[in-house]
């Protein structure tokens, strides 16, 4: 049998143990997440010489742990990409700690999921390069992460009545964060919303399935109490988006307001999916708002 495993990786993040050593957790494409010990990597620069910064992808070796209970130990690390160009950028690294967050929060240890980690490192590589604009690449990340975990709400008509949004006669339709899905105008009662929101205290009560209930109300307790208004056209690019090669979502080209009522929507119903508020969501608001984007 053998006592050591090599896989390819991307950093998620590390934190420091003891007084030498460091913990380092990795999305790995063969083993998932993995958390694994850098003995010395504190105290010994040269140790593992700048590779241990998040979002470098690489190949791990490590040894599997003599004792039960105990971490592998990281034995040595082979750079595949170091994305250098991500840290130097505040909203580059706003964005990539952004998704790395969301897989960390949402893998779980020890399941393998080849299609995220494909995913990860192609929008870390596309990121990196410089070439797609950011927003777009974020918006194309989360639609397609929701799309591959299976919880990819149904974008194409209300949740409520099945009205399918070429039926739906409105403009814009609220997307209820909470429940997750589409409302119509007709099944919201049109005088209880806003035109740009609503509270969703009332939505929640009267439309949550059951099994939705304690996501809800963990959602309304940490991240957001309104519904968001969206057009049925931003809507219909999410979902095309979602479905057609990476390669050809990137090329096109989304209207500003559909990149930014994707970003609204998608930032709103992910960290109420998860549930969980999340840090790096609050610094990428913060870089926004001191426009330091690309
Ligand atoms: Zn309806």
């Amino acid at each position: 049998m053998t006592d050591s495993f090599s896989t390819d990786a991307v950093l998620l993040r590390r934190i420091e143990y003891g007084d030498y050593d460091l913990i380092v957790t990795y999305f790995t494409r063969s083993m998932g997440r993995i958390s694994v010990i850098a003995k010395n990597a504190k105290k010994s620069v040269r140790r593992f010489a700048g590779a241990l910064d998040p979002f470098i992808a690489m190949n791990i070796e490590c040894s599997l742990p003599k004792r039960k209970g105990s971490l592998p130990v990281l034995n040595s690390v082979d750079i595949e990409n170091p994305f250098a160009n991500i840290r130097t950028s505040t909203a580059k690294t706003g964005y990539a700690s952004y998704w790395i967050e969301i897989i960390n929060s949402w893998m779980d240890d020890g399941k393998p999921d080849v299609a995220i980690y494909d995913l990860i490192f192609h929008v870390l590589e596309s990121l990196n390069s410089g070439k797609i604009p950011v927003e777009v690449l974020s918006v194309i990340f989360q639609i397609r992460f929701m799309g591959i975990s299976g919880f990819t709400p149904n974008l194409m008509g209300c949740g409520q009545c099945g009205k399918s949004l070429d039926e739906i006669r409105q403009h814009k339709v609220i997307f209820d964060l909470a429940a997750g899905r589409l409302i119509c105008d007709r099944c919201s009662g049109v005088n209880n919303f806003p035109k740009n929101g609503c509270e969703i205290n009332e939505i929640v009560l009267k439309y949550a399935l059951p099994e939705q209930t304690s996501l809800s109300l963990n959602c309304l307790n940490n991240v957001s109490s309104r519904g968001i208004s969206v057009s049925k056209g931003t809507l219909k690019q999410l979902s095309w988006m979602s479905n057609t090669d990476i390669r050809c979502a990137e090329r096109l080209k989304f209207s500003r307001t559909a990149v930014k009522e994707g970003e609204h929507l998608l930032e709103g119903f992910i960290p109420c999916h998860i549930g969980r508020s999340m840090k790096s969501l609050n610094f990428l608001h913060q870089i926004r708002k001191a426009d330091l984007a690309i």
